[in-house]
């Protein structure tokens, strides 16, 4: 989704800020850099500063206009040091990395746009964009260094991408069925009974409340296996009927009955 993102550095007067915001990319792990008509090109001053990324200095595209770097982008967001001088939508940089990632994720190509150093985006620039991105730092001086703007918004992509990603591995876990978890309830409540610390006859609210815990736990299928274990270690240890449990033992309490002849 990184490789979605391209960032666009306008009118950059300071070559150096140019290498700085290639080693800010790089970091996030984002390597599309396009520069609109800058008054220095990045040569040796910026290549120090890119310091690890000149691989992306290298391979940074120079256009003419803004509407050259943005013409194959679904999505573009313009970044200011000024709060709402446009009427415009705006988002936060953490909504900002959201959405990004968001579009990014669904094939679009994303822009972020960057202005000058000593005037930012023109009124016409910042037209060009569907949303605006401002830093909010402190108000009473917020504008930061181009290149650490840079670092602000692409991290917030990192993480957003980062989270993106978190959530497709949490739902490929395995979870246990219901029918599975509440075999894992009737084990517990049986085990806890052969060793007395639950009374059949006035069994309170210790279930109610062992079931809120483990919920909330949200155990997956092999630390439910674990779990069943243990309980079987309980109810050995302490003379009873061992129950017999497998993976996905939803038909449990029938093998249970044939066994506890
Ligand atoms: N005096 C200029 C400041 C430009 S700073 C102005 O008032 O616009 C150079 C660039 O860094 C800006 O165009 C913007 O792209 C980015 N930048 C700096 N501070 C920012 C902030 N607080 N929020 C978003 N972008 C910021």
């Amino acid at each position: 989704m990184l490789n979605q993102i391209r960032v666009v550095l306008v009118g950059t007067t300071d070559q150096r800020n140019i290498g700085s915001a290639a080693r800010a990319m790089k970091t996030m792990g984002i390597h599309e850099l396009v520069l609109v008509q800058p008054e220095e090109l990045p040569e040796g001053k910026a290549q120090a500063l890119a310091a690890g990324a000149t691989d992306v200095l290298a391979k940074a595209k120079i256009v003419d206009s803004l509407s050259e770097a943005l013409a194959d982008c679904g999505l573009v967001l313009a970044t200011s040091a000024r709060n709402r001088t446009l009427d415009w939508p705006q988002l936060t940089p953490r909504e900002a990395g959201v959405k990004g990632i968001t579009e990014a994720a669904g094939g679009a190509k994303v822009a972020i746009i960057f202005g000058r150093e000593a005037s930012g985006l023109t009124n016409e620039e910042l037209q060009m964009a569907d949303f605006h991105v401002h830093i909010p730092a402190n108000p009473d001086y917020s504008s930061l260094n181009l290149a650490m703007a840079v670092q602000t918004v692409t991290y917030e992509l990192r993480m957003a991408a980062l989270a993106a990603q978190e959530q497709v591995q949490t739902i490929e876990e395995d979870y246990p069925l219901r029918d599975d978890l509440e075999n894992f309830y009737a084990h517990l409540e049986r085990a806890l009974g052969a060793t007395g610390f639950i009374v059949r006859k006035h069994p309170g609210m210790v279930m109610t409340k062992l079931r809120r815990l483990f919920n909330r736990a949200r155990p997956e299928k092999n630390e439910l296996n674990i779990l069943r274990g243990v309980l079987a270690s309980v109810e050995r240890a302490s003379g009873a009927q061992v129950t017999e449990y497998s993976d996905s033992d939803s038909d449990m309490n029938a093998k249970d009955d044939s066994s506890s002849s």
